[in-house]
């Protein structure tokens, strides 16, 4: 089988480093399925989840965002922050979760905390969610 190369970079130092036969993830611009050979590409990433499928198994990593690096042999995801499923503090997501809601209640629309909320909100659910898959 045929694998890829893909490592996971966040400012903190490498998350994830393997070779996998399929990196699947959702762009800005849709869902992406990355197999061996798959033509160079860019691509700025959704707060969500990077699959990562090697022998029957899929290893699940949350990131906040980023970028998607593909050459041909290499796939990086450069993120703020990523996590692998079963390294997520679910305490502390619920905790982040339950914060970021009541400063949503609390705040207008359009103010740049109301937004800072909003993507700390997104964060926690996407971390709740990841590390119910793990
Ligand atoms: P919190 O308010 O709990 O810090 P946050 O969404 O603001 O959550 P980030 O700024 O995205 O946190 O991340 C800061 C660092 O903490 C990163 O290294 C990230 O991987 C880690 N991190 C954040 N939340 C969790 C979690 N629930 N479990 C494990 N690591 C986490």
């Amino acid at each position: 089988m045929k694998t890829i190369k893909v490592n996971v970079v966040t400012p903190d130092g490498p998350v994830y480093e393997s070779d996998v036969e399929m990196v699947s993830t959702k762009a800005k611009s849709g869902e992406l399925g990355i197999l061996p050979g798959h033509i160079p590409l860019v691509a700025p990433l959704e707060i969500g989840s990077v699959r990562l499928k090697k022998g029957g198994n899929t290893e699940i990593i949350a990131v906040s965002g980023g970028f998607l690096e593909v050459r041909p042999d290499t796939v990086t995801v450069l993120a703020q922050a990523a996590e692998k499923a079963s390294d997520i503090d679910v305490e502390r997501a619920k905790r982040a979760k339950e914060r970021a809601e009541k400063r949503l209640r609390a705040q207008q629309q359009e103010n740049i905390d109301f937004k800072r909320a909003e993507l700390a909100l997104r964060r926690a659910i996407n971390r709740l969610a990841v590390s119910e898959k793990k």
